[in-house]
């Protein structure tokens, strides 16, 4: 699994972190979200695509 995110789309609402905080962390400054982890293991797959799905930006695309 790989995932990219788009910074621009981003609107800081923090479900990612919610949903795989292994994954995502905000910015301090303005809440944008930070990839943690460009490749996750198998194991946060679930975790990622139920943060992509709750993304109200579909600021995360998630490639297999
Ligand atoms: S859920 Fe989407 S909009 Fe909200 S911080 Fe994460 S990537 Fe950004």
């Amino acid at each position: 699994m790989r995932v990219n995110i788009d910074e621009e789309a981003c609107v800081g609402a923090g479900q990612c972190v919610l949903a795989a905080a292994e994954v995502f962390d905000q910015r301090d400054e303005d809440g944008v979200v930070v990839l943690l982890q460009e490749e996750p293991p198998a194991e946060l797959g679930e975790a990622v695509r139920e943060a992509a799905v709750l993304c109200p930006a579909m600021a995360i695309h998630v490639q297999d």
